[in-house]
């Protein structure tokens, strides 16, 4: 069944191993994100048996999905109070910076005879989740710790996903100083300082990453073999852990340029033509509902992506001798492996 998508769980577990290795070294435990491929069970479990000592999600729905996996779980993305309960029964931690949110938490907690762990999050500038770093963040910590089912374990931060904002020891500094102040102001200890994700993985090579931090939460660095700070390869890592298969379904040979009036494209842009003359135009079964085209290299160097639409794939095959019902391979990047791990139109095939 095409379009598949293939994961190879040896070359993961490889990447995790590595990793772990490099974070213990240093004192820093290692949670694996598992969003990039939707936390398929399988794949989750081979990170488990690797010995990391978290599985971190962004989802409530996909750490269900592995609750028979022991190793501890942390939900990334800030819980809707709408789900509190589920938040509480299905991860053993979660990141937050709201304090209704955290009440409600310590409320689903003791409902279910429980005690949850939080990691509050501090925006350091790159202005996704967190409490603002300039903001009365031991006022927040000091409600924080009236509740009698929450577990304050940690500080974190985020960066690099929406601001682009590359992870600095600054910004770990500014969490370090955060516990340093809850240990004199509240004599309690705060003892998980996280130090970011795939964006400090260059410094975690460099050994720059502060004292005190003592865990990472890294998921495109160890599934993709790429840090993100500076786009660098991984020496030693596997770089095609993931792969994907398509099926030709069209192979003509047509103009460059289109011919007519033109108004906008399916997606409401005015797309450009160069005029090359007449091509090879290859239509591979798969589309922008599925996969992000600027995410995706085909493996042949000979092929080059023309564009897509929502369920095509158009493909420049002139310097090759492909014809229809020929599987065509292609790396992948970060966006296309989240659309197609979640996409029910693509096949995923676990080796
Ligand atoms: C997605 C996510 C990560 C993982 O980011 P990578 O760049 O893939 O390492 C870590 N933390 C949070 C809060 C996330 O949402």
């Amino acid at each position: 069944m095409y379009p598949k998508f293939i994961i190879d769980t040896k070359k993961l577990a490889h990447n995790v191993h590595l990793l772990k290795s490099t974070c213990n070294d240093k004192g820093i435990d290692l949670a694996v994100v598992t969003k990039g491929f939707s936390c398929i069970p399988e794949v989750s479990e081979v990170i488990a048996n690797c010995g990391v000592k978290y599985l971190a999600d962004s989802r409530i729905e996909n750490l269900k999905g592995i609750k028979g996996i022991k190793t501890e779980k942390m939900l990334l993305r800030l819980p809707m109070i709408s789900q509190v309960d589920e938040v509480v029964k299905y991860s053993d931690i979660s990141l937050n910076s709201e304090l209704s949110t955290i009440n409600a938490l310590n409320e689903a907690a003791r409902k279910q005879d429980k005690t949850h762990k939080i990691v509050l999050m501090i925006d350091v500038g790159d202005l996704r989740e967190g409490i603002f770093f300039k903001d009365d963040i031991l006022g927040h910590i000091n409600q924080i710790l009236k509740h009698e089912n929450i577990d304050l374990l940690g500080l974190g931060f985020n960066v690099t996903c929406y601001g682009a904002v590359i992870a600095k020891p600054e910004h770990m500094e500014i969490l370090l100083d955060i516990k340093k102040q809850v240990k004199e102001k509240f004599d309690f200890d705060i003892s998980m300082i996280q130090g970011g994700n795939s964006s400090s993985v260059y410094l975690l090579l460099d050994d720059n990453i502060p004292k005190g931090v003592n865990a990472l939460r890294v998921g495109e660095a160890v599934l993709l073999g790429q840090e993100t700070a500076y786009q660098r390869k991984l020496e030693g890592y596997h770089l095609d852990v993931f792969k994907l298969q398509t099926e030709l379904i069209e192979v003509q040979n047509k103009p460059s340029y289109p011919i007519g009036e033109r108004g906008k494209d399916a997606f409401g842009n005015e797309p450009s033509f160069e005029d090359i003359g007449n091509i090879v135009r290859g239509i591979v079964a798969i589309g922008k509902q599925d996969v992000a085209p600027d995410a995706l290299f085909p493996i042949d160097e000979n092929i080059k992506i023309i564009s897509a639409s929502s369920d095509h794939l158009l493909l420049d095959l002139t310097d090759t001798c492909y014809k229809v019902g020929d599987i065509i391979e292609f790396d992948i990047e970060y966006g296309s492996l989240l659309s197609l791990s979640t996409s029910k139109y693509v096949s995923k095939e676990i080796k």
